[in-house]
């Protein structure tokens, strides 16, 4: 090996040293990962090298596919060498130093500076290449990338600090080496025995064979992996454990798969899938540009990572492979798109997580309820993204409700119906911005001492989601804000009539009201609602709710204003002292105040909140001896 330019000594991106300090310092625990890591890498350069020689047989140079991993225990070193695609000088500047994986940054920025959470987003976020410096004090690559002269290899070499060298070196070999020297508490890695049993443990999955010699230096290479594509092997042979290492391999994700499923598909159109569901969500599943899809291959061939089209977004959380035997194998990403069969493949493939999901809900609920904490307010999304599975989706919804005891467990529709009262004919929700708020909300309290039950949603897109499930069998899904409740059937006859003559005796109080409110609200009408609270606000039946304007216009749309109903309470001490004053200042002041407080009740902003400080103060010091204290101020 001969140098053939100057040493150029380079600088790690500020990203790169940051994630490097973080690893050597937070990862001491479950050190042997960095085996798997450069065995996964090894593995990938492969599959490129096979995909490239699809389109350029002589790229293959007669060398097969391989992984060696040689060690020398005296020197301290360990090296994973891999026939693979290889790497240019360049290549080797930039992916090994200077330019941060997608989302570096953002998973840096998600860092607590709490140890114990961060090294756990550390893992998740998956340490690859810089995994080396957890055992190694000095890297050095050696590199050749396929197709090139024997004199373009390159040298790379770090001490995992702030720089690393580059020179082009003479290298025969295509392919990748990894030499690390060892650091002196990890000289135990370079151990056949122990060599052996981490590949077994992580890396037996690999489709390519991992080689090792049993003493290192001298003698023959054996195989060390079963070096099948483990997808390939039928389900019955294959343990859990096999596929929970396979799901590490393919996910970067160091936790166990919630579920999985393996399905093999023939006849018209033959492929294979395995699927999984993580336990964890990753820290960009919000990040609607992070990389997604399953990793795609044709007859065994790798082709693609990420291929999106195989998944909808709102199952965007979905690791896999799919291998096809139909397409072909020069596919791109733009074939994909417009491709029929894809297509086909997409929604069998759809259903086929949705199933998992439906078993894991029936099997196994409280595993369920951890991936609904997870990942719910993703599949949500479904209800809106993919209307032809709604049918399917919606019994995968949870929800808090208000009869949900202490500990707050989760509801499903279907357990929402069992619990509908005789007359009952909607299912009730009411949209706030926390529990507390949505527990509390006026709008519920008719329905609680009727002892109906309420959903409480709170996620910013319910209100959006629900409008997209409209009903669930057969029952229609009604805002407790809106409209109607159609409570006939609910009440006994002698309430209602009490309460309509109730109502027909505050209709003078009614216009009063309306008269000082004028254009703020659409009207005022006494309420079938209410229990405790004065007042609430009540909009149409097809009206936008304050929930989903907020998300609307954060999104930038532009929606016409609309007033909704001020709702009161006849029987409330505050709507008597309304009715026993006259026209004037303090009857106004007051009926205002009915009006503020209902929007501050559902959490909503007053157009004038110093006008209201001065109005509610005129009135607690003018009150004087009045009797009426207002309710929740
Ligand atoms: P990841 O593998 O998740 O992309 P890594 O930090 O492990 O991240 O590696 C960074 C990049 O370096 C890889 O994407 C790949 O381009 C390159 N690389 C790493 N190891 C090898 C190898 N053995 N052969 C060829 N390229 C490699």
């Amino acid at each position: 090996m001969t140098t053939t330019t100057a040493t150029e000594t380079l600088g790690f991106q500020a990203e790169i040293k940051q994630l490097l300090k973080l690893m050597i310092h937070s990862l001491y625990s479950n050190r042997e990962i960095f085996l798997r890591e450069l065995i996964s890498n090894a593995s990938d350069a492969c599959d490129k090298l096979r995909f490239a020689s699809l389109a350029d047989p002589a790229l293959a140079e007669g060398e097969p596919l391989e992984i060696r991993i040689d060690f020398d225990s005296a020197a301290r070193t360990l090296t994973v060498t891999d026939t693979g695609i290889g790497m240019t000088r360049d290549e080797a500047i930039a992916n090994l130093g200077t330019i941060a994986r997608s989302g570096t940054a953002e998973f840096l920025s998600s860092l607590t500076g709490d140890a114990q959470r961060d090294s756990q987003l550390i893992g998740q976020f998956g340490v690859g290449f810089y995994s080396s410096f957890i055992v190694a004090d000095r890297v050095e690559v050696l590199s050749r990338k396929a197709g090139a002269p024997a004199g373009e290899g390159v040298r790379w070499v770090s001490e995992g600090s702030g720089e690393f060298t580059v020179e082009t070196v003479e290298r025969p070999a295509r392919g990748t080496s990894i030499v690390l020297h060892l650091k002196e508490d990890a000289a135990a890695f370079a151990d056949a025995f122990r060599l052996r049993q981490l590949v077994r443990t992580y890396s037996d999955h690999i489709a390519f064979p991992v080689l090792l010699r049993p003493d290192g230096g001298k003698g023959d290479y054996d195989r060390a992996n079963q070096a099948q594509a483990l997808w390939t092997r039928p389900r019955q042979d294959l343990s859990d454990d096999e596929y929970r290492a396979f799901y590490r391999h393919i996910s970067h994700d160091p936790g166990d798969p919630l579920t999985w499923g393996h399905h093999r598909v023939e006849g018209r159109r033959e492929y294979t899938t395995l699927l999984y569901v993580p336990s964890r969500a990753p820290f960009d599943l919000y990040n609607r540009e992070a990389p997604r899809g399953l990793k795609l291959y044709v007859r065994r061939v790798f082709i693609l990572d990420d291929a999106e089209q195989f998944l909808p977004l709102y199952l965007r959380f979905v690791k896999g492979i799919v291998d096809s035997a139909d397409l072909p194998l020069n596919v791109s990403r733009e074939l994909l798109q417009e491709d029929r069969e894809v297509e086909a493949m997409r929604s069998a493939i759809t259903r086929k997580v949705l199933d998992m999901l439906t078993t894991v809900a029936g099997d196994d609920p409280e595993k369920y309820r951890g991936f609904w904490s997870e990942f719910g307010s993703v599949l949500k999304e479904g209800l809106a993204e993919d209307p032809g599975n709604r049918e399917r989706i919606a019994p995968l919804l949870r929800f808090t409700t208000s009869l949900a005891g202490e500990a707050g467990e989760m509801q499903s529709l279907a357990d929402y119906v069992l619990r509908m009262k005789p007359g009952q004919k909607a299912i009730y929700f009411v949209v706030a911005d926390s529990l507390e708020a949505a527990r509390g909300s006026p709008h519920l309290e008719q329905l609680r001492s009727l002892g109906v039950e309420a959903l409480l949603l709170t996620d910013r897109i319910d209100e959006w989601m629900v409008a997209h499930l409209g009903e669930f069998d057969g029952k229609s899904l009604k805002d407790v804000a809106k409209g109607s409740l159609d409570l006939d059937d609910l009440i006994p006859a002698g309430e209602r009539k009490a309460s309509a003559l109730g109502a027909a005796a505050i209709e003078p109080l009614l216009g009063r009201i309306g008269a000082v409110l004028g254009k703020h609200v659409a009207g005022v009408r006494a309420s079938e609602r209410l229990a405790d609270s004065a007042a609430c606000l009540v909009r149409e039946e097809h009206d936008v709710g304050p929930q989903l304007r907020k998300l609307l216009e954060s999104a930038g749309q532009v929606l016409p204003p609309s007033a909704a109903w001020l709702e009161v309470n006849p029987s409330h001490a505050l709507v008597k002292e309304l009715e026993s004053l006259p026209d004037g200042d303090r009857f106004s002041d007051l009926a205002q105040l009915l009006y503020e407080q209902a929007i501050l009740a559902e959490g909503g902003a007053l157009a004038d909140p110093p006008a209201f400080v001065r109005r509610l103060n005129r009135l607690l010091v003018g009150s004087g001896g009045s009797s009426i204290v207002l309710p929740g101020l």
